[in-house]
């Protein structure tokens, strides 16, 4: 264990199932809170606003503000706005990726838009699909929140973004630029705002192939817990480890810069 600067956190799987909380997570966000050390969740869910994943996060007594939140609808928005101008674009997605689009400048249009970018849209049509495709055939770049196939719901695994971009990826024979975990983009964002060095920041999250695996190919230490999606004995199958594997926060010990431990178990 090292005494880490900065800290990146999964959401479901990691701070909470689904609806449920989980304790161990939710008590050592406490305890980074209190030492004062910088934390900042990191969710490829593009739906919700910063404001609505906070709120959801106070109700589980998660300290967490809306800037400690960051979604691939945020980090999308910014990708677009560091691109090329003119930051026009064609938008599918819910409110969370308009909301972050229309923040951070990036201006909506269905004619010639520089921009096609693409998120989970529970309520997506074949005319919304019809017309991505036609703006990426005419030259707008391809950007896409994240490549997640599945969605874990109660009624069991639902079509994610992944699924709903392949629709344009095949009609049109252009792959998307994807922004979420398990790529580099929203962790070298994540990195930016945390303000801590690389070697000095670690990545918590339960899911192998989306946060172990951002944090592997960004170069961070990384922790896997086994509240959520991957087991240990899965893990044990990957060709690299995560830094560290636990079976929850509890197994954690926070350390101060000295190296002393800042609390016992
Ligand atoms: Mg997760």
């Amino acid at each position: 264990m090292k005494p880490y600067e900065g800290y990146m956190l999964d959401l479901d799987g990691t701070v909470y199932r689904g609806k449920e909380p989980i304790p161990e997570a939710i008590a050592f966000i406490h305890q980074l809170k209190e030492a004062g050390l910088p934390y900042l969740f990191i969710t490829n869910n593009s739906s919700a606003t910063p404001e609505e994943v906070s709120l959801k996060l106070q109700a589980f007594n998660v300290p967490a503000e809306p800037a400690q939140i960051w979604t691939t609808a945020l980090a999308a928005a910014a990708y677009v706005k560091a691109g090329p101008a003119p930051h026009t674009a064609y938008i599918i997605g819910e409110t969370g990726l308009l909301q972050a689009m229309e923040e951070a400048g990036v201006e909506y249009t269905e004619e010639n838009p520089a921009y096609v970018v693409m998120g989970i849209d529970r309520s997506i049509t074949y005319e919304k699909l019809a017309k991505a495709a036609l703006a990426v055939r005419n030259g707008a770049a391809f950007i896409s929140t994240n490549s997640d196939k599945a969605l874990p719901t109660e009624r069991g695994f639902l079509p994610g973004n992944g699924a709903l971009t392949s629709v344009v990826q095949t009609a049109t024979g252009q792959d998307p630029v994807f922004i979420g975990k398990p790529e580099q983009v929203i962790i070298e964002q994540a990195l930016y705002i945390l303000g801590t060095p690389l070697e000095k920041t670690v990545l918590i999250g339960d899911n192998y192939d989306t946060d172990i695996l951002a944090g592997i190919r960004t170069g961070m230490d990384t922790i896997h817990v086994q509240t959520g999606i991957t087991s240990l004995e899965e893990i044990e199958q990957k060709p690299v480890l995560p830094s560290y594997s636990i079976q929850s926060m509890a197994d954690w010990t926070l350390m101060k810069n000295s190296g002393e431990k800042s609390s016992k178990k």
